[in-house]
This record gives C-alpha cells, sequence and structure tokens, in this order.
C-alpha cells in the first residue's frame, strides 16, 4: 500500500505465529483464503480468533477487478475434492458460521455452482451443522447456476455490488450492475427464507448521493442486509485510493441504511463481507 494511511486506519502487525498456525492447517489440506489472496487487513484479528473466509474453485481469476489482489490467470481443473476438505478444516476450527466465497469461473459452465453446492452439502453433514454463508460470483446472471447454490440453503447468499455503477468501467470491467443486482433478487424470489447479502467499497470516488441510491437498488431487489468498508489499495498496480472516508460518514451510511430497511448495516473502515460475520448472523437471528 503506498498511500499515507489517516489514524483510523492504522492496525498493529499481527502476530507471525498466530498467522503460521492458520496458515499450515489450512496449505496443509490444499485450501485457500480470501482472507490470505485479498490481502485482507483483518486477517489478524480473525486468524486470532480462528475464523477465516475459505476461498474455493481454486486461486486464479477469470476476471481482473481493478482493486483485488486476487491472481488473474487461466485456473486450473476444478478439484471435486475441495468440500470435503473445507468441511474437515470446518471442523478444525470448530466453527459455528462458516464463509465461503470463490474466485469468478467463467471458463466452466455452470462457473462453478455445483462446487458451492457440495461444499454446503458437506459442511451440513457436520454434527452440530454451523450456519452458513456463501459470497457468490453472478455466474454470468444464470437462474440455472444460482439454482444449484439456492437449493443447497444456506443460511446467507451474498454478492457483492462492491461500487456505485458509474464506477463499473474502472472498477469492475467484467461485471454488470444490473446483472449483479438481479442475482439478490433471483435468491429472494425463489427462496425468501434465505438472508441476502451486499457489500461495498467506499473511497473509490463515488458520491454520498450514489451511495444512497445503491442502497435504494439493493433494497428493491431484496437485499437484507449491507456491509461497507473503506477501499484500500493492494498494490501500486491496483486502483488508486481516492478518499479515506471518515468515521462519521460510515456512521452516517449506516444510520441511513437501516432507515431505508436493511435488516442489518455493518459499516466502518475496516468492514469487509466477511468480518465479524457470525457475530452479525447472531445478532440478526435474535431479533
Ligand atoms: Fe478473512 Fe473476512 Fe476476516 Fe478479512 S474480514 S480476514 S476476509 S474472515
Ligand atoms: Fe477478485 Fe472477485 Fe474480481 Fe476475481 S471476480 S478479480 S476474485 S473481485
Amino acid at each position: 500500500m503506498t498511500e499515507r494511511l489517516p489514524p483510523w486506519l492504522t492496525r498493529r502487525v499481527p502476530k507471525a505465529e498466530v498467522l503460521e498456525e492458520m496458515k499450515d492447517m489450512l496449505e496443509g489440506l490444499g485450501l485457500h483464503t480470501v482472507c490470505e489472496s485479498a490481502h485482507c487487513p483483518n486477517i489478524g484479528e480473525c486468524f486470532a480468533k480462528k475464523t477465516a473466509t475459505f476461498m474455493i474453485l481454486g486461486d486464479r481469476c477469470t476476471r481482473n477487478c481493478r482493486f483485488c489482489a486476487v491472481t488473474s490467470e487461466k485456473p486450473l481443473p476444478v478439484d471435486k475434492d475441495e468440500p470435503i476438505r473445507v468441511a474437515r478444516a470446518v471442523e478444525n476450527l470448530r466453527l459455528k458460521h462458516v464463509v465461503i466465497t470463490s474466485v469468478t469461473r467463467d471458463d466452466l459452465e455452470d462457473g462453478g455452482a455445483f462446487i458451492f453446492a457440495s461444499t454446503i452439502s458437506e459442511i451440513k453433514k457436520i454434527n452440530p451443522p454451523p450456519t452458513i454463508e456463501v459470497l457468490i460470483p453472478d455466474f454470468q446472471g444464470s437462474i440455472q447456476a444460482l439454482g444449484k447454490v439456492i437449493d443447497a440453503h444456506p443460511e446467507i447468499i451474498a454478492h457483492n455490488v462492491e461500487t456505485v455503477p458509474r464506477l463499473y468501467p474502472q472498477v469492475r470491467p467484467q461485471a454488470d450492475y444490473r446483472r449483479s443486482l438481479n442475482i439478490i433478487k433471483m435468491v429472494k424470489d425463489k427462496q425468501p427464507d434465505i438472508y441476502t447479502k451486499s457489500g461495498l467499497m467506499v473511497g473509490l470516488g463515488e458520491t454520498k448521493e450514489e451511495v444512497l441510491g445503491l442502497m435504494d437498488d439493493l433494497r428493491g431487489s431484496g437485499c437484507d442486509i449491507i456491509t461497507i468498508g473503506q477501499y484500500l489499495r493492494p498494490s501500486s498496480k491496483h486502483l488508486e485510493v481516492k478518499e479515506f472516508i471518515k468515521p462519521e460518514v460510515f456512521e452516517y451510511y449506516k444510520n441511513e441504511a437501516l432507515k431505508k430497511g436493511f435488516k442489518h448495516a455493518a459499516s466502518s473502515p475496516f468492514v469487509r463481507s466477511s468480518y465479524n460475520s457470525e457475530e452479525f448472523f447472531l445478532t440478526l437471528t435474535k431479533r
């Protein structure tokens, strides 16, 4: 990261032994996490709590979003045993709430939806089963692919819009804002009891009005939960940070989101889609 960070964005360097223990376990099972692949700033905190977000379908993405540190390269063939190994890691870590995401696999006919569904089904065999949240790609808008994930019935299906529509060409050139909204809508229409969730990064040059408009679009698509966090540049090859958004603006966004009817809103500089998701899910289901 090259930008000088404001005081509210400084964090302690995580302890090496905390990271090593988790990395060894994950490497031993041949698994990837988005925590490492996306250079998440919360990795020390999350790994110390023995939580992680598993990234399935390999660690090479067929897309090249300008904010993302995941490697953009031709992916390796699908590993059909990956779902069983993810379930083993979930058991090892005694997770009560699991978050699974993936790279985008535009090279596969179903975008890898089958592997999502089998991962969910393997995790559900654990006794007692943890709650499951999947953060899915857009499957190029395919209802057939999405249907496989919905039918596996995780508790939460998330799909991030990432930024406001005006910035899509610079930020997510291979994505489509309306298609992403439609993913949320299709989940809610087909299975209303699954919680829907979406997230965005701020600090990319969006205006407050655009963020509020995006919230309206998400609510109009049936989105229950919103996450908002500060964009941080993974390297000098990625998009520059246009603005470090102040904590009070994050608070404002949270209040506005709740006024607009989101069941839950997490908005602060270090919020990422999966940050503290277990706690958030518990709060949500107690209401
Ligand atoms: Fe991993 Fe999510 Fe924690 Fe980041 S916030 S370290 S992606 S679990
Ligand atoms: Fe990163 Fe997802 Fe974009 Fe791939 S599709 S580059 S994993 S944000």
